[in-house]
Formats: structure tokens, sequence, C-alpha cells
């Protein structure tokens, strides 16, 4: 059976990253990790649903026991993501995707380096802006330190193997899955086929 390949997925807060996962996990063939993190939950989160939420202790519990694939400290939290999240499912052939900001990103890059990359940018920072305001749950001052936070991680988009603009959401999802038909499609997946159609000679 082909293994399912190790999606990274990053986006700015704003981007519209969580709607775009959404609808891309409306099909069976993906999964997202649920990744730990020390962050308290937010209205609605469930445990072992939105995130497995954990003490700073069990979180360094973890870290010892070296459970994580990758973990990283955003906004003064820390996040990771868990092995048991993720191999046994690309086992199954399940494709797994990784919503991790960009320090865990390149950490996944260096030791994984078969995982694709996928940055979501907005189509720019007024529009970025706009959406962030359109929240209504900010202040100013929130949303000008999450526009600056936004435009650093936008700086490192060239580290990752597709950018996809989220303008209008149909249109990002359909380039979503458009970039992964042609990953498969690559020839490196398809040694065994070549291999198959050579032996009928
Ligand atoms: P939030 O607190 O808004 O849910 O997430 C904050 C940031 O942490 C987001 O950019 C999100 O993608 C990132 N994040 C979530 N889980 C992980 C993880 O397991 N590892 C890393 N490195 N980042 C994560």
């Amino acid at each position: 059976m082909t293994k399912g390949r190790l999606i990274v997925f990053s986006a700015p807060s704003g981007c519209g990253k969580g709607t775009m996962l959404e609808e891309i996990l409306k099909n069976d063939s993906f999964r997202t990790a649920v990744s730990a993190t020390t962050r308290n939950p937010r209205q609605g989160e469930v445990n072992g649903v939105s995130y497995h939420f954990l003490s700073r202790e069990d979180f360094n519990k973890k870290v010892e026991a070296d459970e994580f694939l990758e973990h990283a400290v955003y906004c003064e939290n820390n996040y990771g993501t868990l092995k048991s999240e993720v191999d046994p499912y690309l086992e199954k052939g399940i494709d797994v995707i990784l919503e991790i900001e960009v320090q865990g990103a390149m950490k996944i890059r260096t030791i994984r380096p078969d995982a694709l990359f996928v940055f979501i940018v907005p189509p720019s920072i007024k529009e970025l802006r706009r959406r962030l305001n359109k929240r209504g749950t900010e202040s100013e001052e929130v949303i000008e330190k999450r526009v600056a936070q936004a435009a650093g991680e936008i700086a490192l988009a060239g580290n990752y193997d597709y950018i996809i603009v989220n303008d209008a959401l149909e249109d990002a999802v359909s380039d979503f899955f458009a970039v992964i038909r042609a990953e498969k499609l690559k020839s490196e997946y398809s040694r065994e086929l070549i291999d198959k159609i050579l032996d009928e000679v």
C-alpha cells in the first residue's frame, strides 16, 4: 500500500486557514494531526479534538519522552506535533496535514524532507487587515500586532514548496487539490508502476 503524504500547512492569522481546512477535510483521504498545547482552550474548543490541552509539566514530560515530531513556542505558549498523531495514519495511506507555524515547519523540513510544504497568503495586507477587523474581537492595537506578525511569517513563505493565495475560498481549495494531484503524479511515486509495466515486456 502507498504510504500517506505528510503535508505542512501554514498561514498567518486571518488568512482563512481554518475555513480552507474545513473544506479540505470533507475529503476522507486527509486528516489533521491534533497538536498538543499549553495554551488555555478558547470558547467552543474541545480537548482531544481542537488540541490536546496540557499543563506545562505534562508537555515537558512528553518532550523528555521524545513523543513529539517537533515542538515550538508561539506567543509564549508551547505547541507540538505528537508522533502518535502522524505516523500510524501515514502507514494506513492517509495524508496527514500539520497545521503549524513557520518555526515548526522548518524543523519538519529537516527531519522529514519528503513532506510537502504549503503556505497560504492573503491577497494583500489591506485585505488581511480588513478580515482581522471584521472578526470584531480584537482591539486596533492587537490587530496591528497580528499584521506585523503576519508580515514576518509571509517573509518566510519562500521556504515552502507552494504558495496559495486565499482570495476566493473555492479557488484556494481547488488550488490545494491541484497541488496534491500534481505531487502524486511525480515520477518518484510511480516507480513501482513503471517496473510493473516493464515486467510485461
Ligand atoms: P492558535 O493558538 O491560534 O490555535 O495557534 C497559534 C499558532 O500555533 C498557529 O500558527 C498554529 O498553526 C500553530 N500551531 C498549532 N499547533 C502547532 C504544533 O503542533 N506545532 C507548531 N510548531 N505550531 C503549531
